[in-house]
């Protein structure tokens, strides 16, 4: 038998309904927040992702899928969706005739070679969005502000925002250096993450899981005392904004996210769910002000956010927040084979008038046709017997009352619409 390759998965049951519901309400709030829908392809040139993403990131020297297509490309499965989005704006100029922000959400499988564990698939789905301007504290209040919207909407309320400031890129700069100094002076107690960390990307030194707990840790440079003053007065902006959305934050100064691109605000959406100890962030965002200028396109800042469609999922299952039940309105149950073209075109006729309908052609015993009525959670049977058909009529079932009355064929969606 040929099985799914590991760190995949079959969406199935219970799961694909709350797949389309949590979608659902995904389109729904990006709709109202007035986001434009944009896809772009699954897999790009492998440069798009070393540029974009970063070449000294854990994802793109970890956990990429890379490969040679027919034709000798080097080819990688998207691991994020934001560098795909900037390279499709650049490349259609979406820049030109906007007077205002580009506005994007978007949904999808991206693709990571990690250790699949709870929470944590080779092939995952986020839904995410980015908006494209100048920068702008009331912009990132937005963006933050449509994350929570969005988990209330599914009644989740164990979330909090971390958030970091990460300055420029030249408060950056000064920050680094003072960093590995001080890295340095620790080295043999560093983990050997964190040892190959110091030269290629040493930020991430600060939010390493295996350092935490050293003393060496705790008295850390801080980041924060080598942002400029503009960097500074753009966060307090930038929180001010969430208290007045009334948004629940906790700073967190080791946050420093695992792309490259990011500046000044950093943020994380966290959930206290015991389920998903170590994979307990749902979600992920930032400001990037260069990303764009650097893949070639105009200078034009970005920000947003990606949600991890599987956590959440996880949560939304343990709490029972999506109504996993599946009805139907109505189950046609000819009661012999030869009524069955009759239980097509009434049941069409019924799907025709907005019922959910279920036609049973089957060449089985009444009883049986009954059964998967009720199996199926149907609120009505109709059923077709060659008595009642001779004058156009059959019988009208409430499965739940059990009450059956005969009805006119003419009559018998405005009839369903009267007890629906
Ligand atoms: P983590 O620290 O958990 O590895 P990350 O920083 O790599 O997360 P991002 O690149 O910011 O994650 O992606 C945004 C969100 O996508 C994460 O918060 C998480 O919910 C989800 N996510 C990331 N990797 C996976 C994965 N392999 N499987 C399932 N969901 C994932
Ligand atoms: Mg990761």
């Amino acid at each position: 038998m040929i099985t799914r390759p590991k760190g995949t998965y079959d969406l199935l049951k219970e799961d694909s309904i709350i797949y389309n519901n949590l979608l659902g309400a995904w389109i729904e709030i990006c709709d109202l927040n007035n986001y434009k829908f944009i896809k772009t392809p699954t897999f790009e040139a492998s440069s798009l992702f070393h540029r974009g993403v970063g070449e000294t990131t854990d994802i793109v020297t970890k956990e990429t899928y890379d490969f040679k297509d027919r034709g000798n490309r080097d080819i990688t499965l998207r691991p994020e969706g934001t560098a795909g989005i900037v390279r499709a704006i650049i490349e259609n100029k979406l820049y030109a005739n906007t007077n205002n922000y580009l506005k994007y959400y978007y949904y999808g499988p991206m693709f990571r070679y990690e250790r699949p564990q709870s929470g944590r698939f080779r092939e995952f789905n986020q839904l995410g969005i980015e908006v494209f301007g100048n920068v702008s504290p009331y912009v990132d209040a937005e963006v933050i502000n449509l994350g929570i919207k969005y988990f209330n909407s599914l009644k989740i309320d164990n979330v909090t925002i971390k958030i970091n400031n990460l300055g420029s890129k030249e408060d950056r700069e000064k920050y680094k250096k003072v960093l590995v100094e001080y890295l340095k002076k620790h080295e043999d107690e560093l983990c050997e993450d964190c040892k190959t960390r110091l030269e290629t990307n040493p930020l991430r030194a600060l939010d390493c899981k295996k350092d935490a707990d050293k003393e060496f840790f705790k008295n850390m440079p801080k980041i924060s005392d080598y942002i400029s003053d503009e960097g500074k007065k753009y966060f307090e902006e930038l929180l001010s904004n969430l208290e007045a959305l009334d948004i629940e934050y906790e700073i967190d100064e080791k946050l420093v996210r695992g792309l490259d691109y990011y500046d000044y605000a950093v943020f994380e959406y966290v959930t206290s769910d015991e389920r998903l100890a170590g994979a307990s962030t749902i979600c992920g965002g930032g400001r990037y002000n260069n990303l764009v200028k650097n893949l070639g396109g105009p200078d034009l800042a970005g920000v947003g956010f990606a949600v991890g469609y599987e956590r959440l999922a996880t949560i939304v299952k343990s709490l029972d927040l999506v109504d996993v039940n599946e009805t139907i309105d109505v189950y046609i149950a000819p009661i012999d084979a030869k009524n069955i073209s009759d239980a097509l075109i009434i049941g069409t006729d019924l799907r025709d008038a907005g019922f959910k309908c279920e036609i049973d052609y089957r060449d089985t015993n009444f009883k049986n046709k009954m059964s998967t009525a009720s199996k199926m959670n149907a609120a009505y049977a109709v059923i077709i017997g060659e008595e009642e058909l001779k004058d156009y009529s059959v019988v009208l079932k409430d499965l739940k009352t059990k009450e059956e009355k005969k009805i006119s064929i003419n009559n018998l969606a405005d009839e369903l619409y009267i007890n629906f």
